[in-house]
């Protein structure tokens, strides 16, 4: 097994691209037939699911949106459990069904906190998307719609997801070893 160095640290292989684009189609084959009628917005979360993103929307054949929010509630391999939302959404999202487009799903604090903001903004619906969830670690009422491969408690690089600023650009998943 080829370990890789991710800045100070060893990390082996985990997903690979194969399992993650055939999780992607499955999913995408979802909302193609669920949000068919819904005209969509589709707010990726930077920076971690611009890869995700792009390979997801790829197969998204309905009428829909795109737009971008940036926020971070990480540092290293622990959350800091705070959350800011820092590039804010220029659309107006009053009677729109949006799709929150997310990397990972942990605690789901960043979730929780995107939920408000377009609940507050007067959204008719919001269904959630995510590549990675880690139900262990999710106890948020907070229904998580489509989600790609389900992992434990581990710390994950690649694949947009990274450690301290690297890894992004990774097309595998990899763990901490
Ligand atoms: P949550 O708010 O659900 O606890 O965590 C959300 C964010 O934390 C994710 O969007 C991601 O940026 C980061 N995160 C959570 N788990 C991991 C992980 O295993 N690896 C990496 N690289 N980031 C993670």
């Amino acid at each position: 097994m080829e370990l890789i160095t991710v800045k100070d640290k060893q990390f082996k292989p985990y997903i690979g691209e194969d399992k993650i684009q055939s999780a992607i189609k499955g999913l995408a084959v979802n909302i193609n037939i669920d949000l068919r009628d819904e005209f969509p917005l589709f707010v990726i979360v930077l920076n971690g699911s611009f890869m995700f993103a792009a390979d997801l929307l790829k197969e998204v054949h309905i009428p829909c949106e795109i737009s971008f929010i940036k926020v971070a509630s990480y540092h290293g391999t622990s959350s800091t459990g705070t959350v800011t939302e820092l590039v804010g959404l220029a659309e107006d999202v009053t009677n729109r069904t949006v799709v929150i487009v997310e990397d990972i799903v942990d605690t789901g604090a960043t979730l929780e906190k995107l939920h408000a903001i377009l609940i507050k903004r007067g959204v008719k619906a919001i269904k959630v998307a995510t590549m990675l969830l880690k139900p262990d670690a999710y106890k948020k009422p907070i229904p998580v719609n489509y989600a790609g491969i389900e992992i434990p408690n581990d710390f994950v690089v690649g694949y947009g997801l990274d450690y301290d600023g690297q890894g992004r650009n990774l097309k595998d998943i990899y763990v901490l070893a």
